[in-house]
C-alpha cells in the first residue's frame, strides 16, 4: 500500500486545471480575500458538503463543522468561528444545518457512555431524557432519530442567537439572521426547520424547546414551497387533473393538497 496519497494530489491537479480554464481569472479573485454571506454551522458528516448542497464555489459560505452540528457555549473553537464570521467578515446569515439520520444523534439516544464523543452529546442526550417518554412514543426508530435531529438544529440555533457575540451583533444594529435547517442525504434537498431570528426581541419571544418538542414545527423544503406557491396561484378548478408535483421519493414531504 502507497505511503502518499497521490491520487488524491493528482486531482488536485486536475481540479485546479479545470477550474482554470473555465474561468482564468478564478484564483487570483479567490487570492484577494473572502466575501461570505453565509456560515454555516454543520455536522461533521462526509455526506453533508456545505459548498455543494448550496451550490457555492469556495469564498462563498464559511464553514464550521462537528459532530451532531452542535453548540457548546464554551466551545472555544466554535465561538472564534462566530466572531470572526460575524465581526471581521460580517456574514449576514448564520446557518445551523443538520441532517436526518445524524450518526451522532443516534448515539446521544443510545445507551453507550464510554467515549469522549459521549461527553460532546451530552446536550443531545440530556434533552431526550428529560422528554423520554414524548420520544419513545414515536414507535418508529428512524422516525424517533429524525424528530431528534430536527429538535437538535432547533435547540442549536437557540443557543448561538444566545451567545454574546450574536447579541452584541444586534444590539449594534448590525444586519444578521439565524436559520435552522436539515438536509435529506436520501434526496439531497434542504428543509426548512427554523426558527428564523435576527434580533433579541424574537429569539425571547419564542416558545420554549421543551414546548417544540410537544409541537414541533414542520419542515418544509425549497421544492415544496415552490409546489405550494404554484398551487396557491391556482384558481380552485384549475386543480383538477394536475398530477402532485411534488417527489414522491420524499418521504419527508407531505403535499399540502392532500394528494
Ligand atoms: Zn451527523
Amino acid at each position: 500500500m502507497s505511503r502518499t496519497l497521490d491520487h488524491l494530489l493528482d486531482q488536485n491537479v486536475v481540479w485546479a486545471s479545470e477550474k482554470r480554464r473555465h474561468d482564468p481569472t478564478y484564483f487570483l479573485r479567490m487570492a484577494e480575500h473572502q466575501t461570505p454571506q453565509y456560515l454555516w454551522i454543520g455536522c461533521s458528516d462526509s455526506r453533508v458538503t456545505a459548498n455543494d448542497v448550496l451550490r457555492l464555489d469556495p469564498g462563498e459560505v464559511f464553514v464550521h463543522r462537528n459532530i451532531a452540528n452542535i453548540v457548546h457555549t464554551s466551545d472555544l473553537n466554535i465561538l472564534s468561528v462566530l466572531e470572526f464570521a460575524i465581526e471581521h467578515l460580517a456574514v449576514r446569515h448564520i446557518i445551523v444545518c443538520g441532517h436526518y439520520g445524524c450518526s451522532g444523534v443516534r448515539r446521544a439516544l443510545g445507551g453507550d457512555r464510554g467515549a469522549m464523543l459521549d461527553h460532546w452529546l451530552q446536550p443531545i442526550t440530556m434533552l431526550y431524557r428529560k422528554h423520554k417518554p414524548k420520544f419513545d412514543a414515536i414507535g418508529d426508530e428512524a422516525a424517533r432519530l429524525d424528530r431528534m435531529c430536527e429538535i437538535n438544529v432547533e435547540m442549536q440555533v437557540r443557543r448561538i442567537a444566545a451567545t454574546p457575540i450574536v447579541e452584541n451583533a444586534w444590539a449594534r444594529g448590525q444586519e444578521l439572521h439565524l436559520h435552522g435547517w436539515l438536509y435529506a442525504i436520501h434526496d439531497g434537498l434542504l428543509m426548512d426547520l427554523g426558527p428564523h431570528l435576527s434580533s433579541t426581541e424574537e429569539r425571547d419571544a419564542l416558545p420554549s424547546i421543551d414546548a417544540r418538542v410537544i409541537d414541533p414545527a414542520e419542515p418544509v423544503s425549497a421544492m415544496r414551497r415552490q409546489a405550494i406557491d404554484a398551487f396557491t396561484r391556482l384558481p380552485p378548478d384549475a386543480m383538477e387533473g394536475l398530477a402532485c408535483p411534488l417527489p414522491a421519493a420524499s418521504h419527508r414531504l407531505t403535499c399540502a393538497e392532500g394528494c
